[in-house]
């Protein structure tokens, strides 16, 4: 929902990293890399935009029995980034920092549940200001540590299904732009980590070895430490106690959010739907823990989301040069 909490006292490196090669390898051709994105941000989109139906109370009872309200399902901040996110991929096989804060600016509608800092710092680029400088300021220069990196970085992993380590090292990139604590930067790490792995060709890895293999990606960080956690509770079935462990965005974090909507990605890499109900029933941040949820799982060809479900939610908007 919100995407730019305020960080705890610790504080951070905000240094950008080089920037780095384009993709190499089996992964370059442009046309497969689109296709396994777009596909992964068709899930988050579903994830999101359904995810925030819950947020209204009349629909709460639909959430209880596992039912898809009625209507249609509008995305919110989550999808409006990561679309972003996959133009610049699109445009430059990579990403270009300078252009990915143009686009989030650009495109910045102040209706999608943007959290308020990011909403000034998105309004205060579009009228040429500095996102390097704007970004590193925010609170008290510590840099936001919200999830808003996380949410929308799923399809850059897809895009990257064939070379983990550089879809870390783009989100890494990406995330700067608009969050600059270490926590946010490892968060948006984890989740870009998470989705290359879901779309190996070969088929969606088991949970536990996802987890650990997008542990031996990310540094030692809060993010990290709760993801040690997911791990050993990957056998647990009541989500809520897990989600009372390790946070599920209620304060919009980074290590508030990132660690538990891997667990529940890892558990249903081969069902979407499985993945998103156990994401949404346990409340906090829903629009974004089930967009993050629903971008991993649909980063593997077995992780599609169901179809009712893609055809009643928003339509991507059309400056996306992909079709949908
Ligand atoms: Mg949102």
């Amino acid at each position: 929902m919100t995407s730019d909490f305020p960080p705890s006292a610790a504080s951070s490196s905000a240094a950008s990293p080089p920037a780095s090669p384009a993709v190499s390898g089996p992964s370059s051709d442009v046309a497969a890399c689109t296709e396994r994105a777009l596909a992964s941000l068709r899930g988050l989109s579903v994830g999101d935009a359904l995810g925030s139906q819950f947020f209204v109370p009349v629909n709460r009872p639909f959430l209880e029995r596992r039912e898809p309200p009625p209507g249609d399902w509008q995305w919110t901040d989550d999808t409006e980034m990561a679309c972003s996110v996959l133009a610049v991929l699109t445009e430059h096989q990579r990403i270009d920092q300078d252009v990915l804060a143009a686009s989030f600016a650009h495109h910045h509608d102040f209706d999608r549940g943007y959290g308020p800092a990011v909403n000034r710092l998105l309004r205060l680029v579009r009228e040429g200001g500095d996102w390097r400088r704007l970004a590193a300021e925010l609170f008290n220069g510590q840099g936001s540590w919200g999830n808003g990196a996380a949410m929308r970085i799923a399809p850059l992993g897809a895009w990257y299904a064939y070379d983990p380590e550089q879809a870390t090292h783009q989100a890494e990139i990406s995330a700067y732009v608009t969050h600059q604590h270490q926590e946010a930067v490892v968060g948006a790490m984890a989740v870009a980590a998470a989705a290359a792995l879901a779309a190996d060709p070969a088929g969606p890895p088991a949970p536990a070895a996802l987890l650990r293999d997008v542990l031996a990606l990310i540094p030692r960080s809060a993010v990290a430490a709760g993801l040690h956690r997911a791990s050993e509770m990957l056998d647990y079935e009541d989500a809520a106690t897990v989600a009372a462990v390790l946070g599920c965005g209620r304060r919009t974090s980074a290590p508030d959010t990132v660690p538990f909507a891997l667990w529940s990605a890892a558990r249903g890499l081969r069902d979407y739907a499985q993945a998103f109900w156990a994401t949404a029933q346990v409340g906090g941040d829903v629009d974004t823990t089930c967009a993050i949820v629903g971008g991993i799982v649909a980063s593997g060809a077995p992780g599609a989301p169901p179809a009712p479900w893609l055809a009643r939610t928003e339509t991507l908007p059309d400056w996306l040069p992909t079709s949908r």
